[in-house]
């Protein structure tokens, strides 16, 4: 089954059962302050979740486009290292207000499963919330799954969220049950436990029974109705139909992989199953993720900015570009592959074709600002690189950190990758001092008006967010527009 099969399959299995099939929303939300981008399925039902709106329908079913780079879900650092977390992907879900709950959820996810995608159900494991009964019996007793293979993880008690799901800080939120499929059974036979191996037992859907309200104190406040929500991300589906360990060694990423292979010079048609193995992998595996969420979210209305989701796109791109100069790009290429993306994504998101155009100028600008200073700025990071080593030290100063970001334009985060990735670390402290220093001097001034090349930064005012503090504050401080 194709992931294009995969799509239409979900949604017309949930419209037999009498769902409303809803479009997915823009990545990029519209009205929603608590969120730099769009995490799953259920953003664009908030309101209906939190009884706050009705509609003709109780029953939903959509295909969303989602990016999960910031705020409470952000799976940037995870690309590229592990087989399964994307900041781009697509998340097949279907819902109920306060119709159905968890006996039909349940029924029908395990029915899809089984029946339509013909998994094998001893590859299948499952997770629910600690103490949910309820939902212990109906997967024991009616899926008859066997006792061992279900979980009971997580107590939001002492603020272990496993198993209890939170769009955000606050909220519509509660337990949920998600099911798992064994990628390497070759592996032998395993017990399913606290600290499984979750490389192996590969988490594909979540299914929510949304039961409260969290608000600003953290109070959990019981929703008028109950609601389920549920998330099967298409993606890692895609990977197990494909009988694949890695969402990247699937047909969602071949024309992307082409593109980097004609732009490069090589061969189109060079052998996937060696490439997939190949030492630069992860750099075209980074820059395939990075270029869908850039391309999407761009497309979906966001700008190249200093603060808040557009300077989380800036960051996004400026890493594609750097594992683009890895492959030996001296200039602009994504924007070519970002072309490639609306290509392949067109006829699913029509948008796409509507502003790909301008978005794919968007990004060339932007990629071309920066590789006027990746060469300086790589090599200034050799140097300092070169010169902590030769002193038999690990840490790169806070001072290096600062130039690299304040004259040539790498965030401190691409650094630290740079860095890691020579087994070194940062000294924060140092660079945050020099940081708040230099917000203080250029209070009120344009910070980066004449940065070497940068181009259009914007005027920072206190308390946004361009200090490095990670991602869960950047969204918590910054507006966001
Ligand atoms: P994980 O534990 O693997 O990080 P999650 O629990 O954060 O996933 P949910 O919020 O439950 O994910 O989202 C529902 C589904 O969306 C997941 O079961 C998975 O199939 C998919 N999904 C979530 N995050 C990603 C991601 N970064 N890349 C690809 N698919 C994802
Ligand atoms: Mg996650
Ligand atoms: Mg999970
Ligand atoms: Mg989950």
């Amino acid at each position: 089954m194709t992931p294009n099969e995969l799509r239409s399959r979900f949604l017309a299995f949930f419209e037999e059962h009498d769902h409303r099939v809803v479009p997915s929303s823009p990545v990029v939300p519209q009205a929603d302050p608590t969120l730099l981008f769009t995490n799953a399925g259920m953003n664009q039902f908030k309101d209906l979740l939190l009884g706050n709106e009705t509609r003709d329908y109780t029953r939903a079913a959509s295909v969303q486009k989602c990016v999960r780079a910031g705020g409470k879900h952000n799976d940037l650092d995870e690309v590229g290292k592990d087989g399964r977390h994307l900041t781009f992907f697509e998340m097949l879900g279907n819902w109920s207000f306060g119709d159905y709950y968890k006996r039909e959820s349940i029924k029908w996810a395990w029915d899809f499963l089984l029946n339509e995608l013909k998994l094998d159900k001893d590859r299948l494991y499952v997770t629910i919330y600690k103490d949910d009964d309820e939902c212990f019996d109906i997967w024991t007793q009616e899926m008859d799954v066997a006792p061992e293979r279900v979980l009971r993880l997580g107590d939001i008690e002492v603020g272990d969220e496993e198993n209890f799901w939170s769009m955000g800080p606050t909220g519509p939120c509660g337990p949920c049950t998600e099911i798992h499929y064994d990628l390497h059974p070759e592996q032998g036979p395993l017990e399913f436990k606290e600290g499984y191996d979750d490389d192996r037992i590969n988490e594909i859907w979540n299914l929510v029974f949304m039961e409260f309200n969290r608000d600003e104190d953290g109070t959990l406040n019981p929703l008028p109705m109950k609601s389920v929500d549920t998330g099967l991300g298409l993606d890692r589906t895609a990977m197990v139909l494909a009988e694949r360990d890695n969402v990247f060694h699937t047909e969602l990423f071949t024309p992307i992989f082409k593109t980097l292979f004609e732009l490069l010079g090589d061969d189109a048609d060079r052998d996937l199953e060696a490439f997939y193995k190949a030492a630069n992998f992860s750099d075209y595996a980074v820059i395939a993720d990075h270029v869908r969420t850039v391309t999407f979210a761009i497309c979906d209305g966001a700008k190249f900015a200093n603060d808040g989701r557009g300077y989380v796109l800036r960051r996004i791109l400026r890493r594609a570009v750097r594992h683009g100069r890895n492959l030996g790009f001296g200039g602009p290429f994504l924007h070519k592959v970002a072309a490639t993306v609306v290509e392949a994504y067109g006829e699913v998101y029509p948008e796409l074709r509507a502003t790909g155009q301008e978005a794919g100028e968007l990004i060339r600008l932007e990629e071309e600002r920066f590789f006027r200073n990746l060469d300086r700025g790589l090599e200034l990071f050799e140097d300092a690189a070169a010169r902590v080593e030769s002193e038999g030290q690990k840490t790169l100063s806070g001072e290096e950190v600062f130039q690299l970001h304040a004259t040539f334009g790498f965030p401190p985060d691409l650094t630290e990758i740079m860095a890691e990735e020579r087994g070194m670390s940062i000294d924060w402290e140092g660079y945050e001092s020099l940081w708040k220093e230099h917000q203080e001097t250029s209070r009120g001034k344009d910070m980066y008006a004449d940065a070497a090349g940068v181009g259009d930064w914007v005027t920072l005012e206190e308390g946004t967010a361009d200090t490095f503090v990670g991602y869960d504050q950047l969204e918590a401080t910054t507006t966001v527009r």
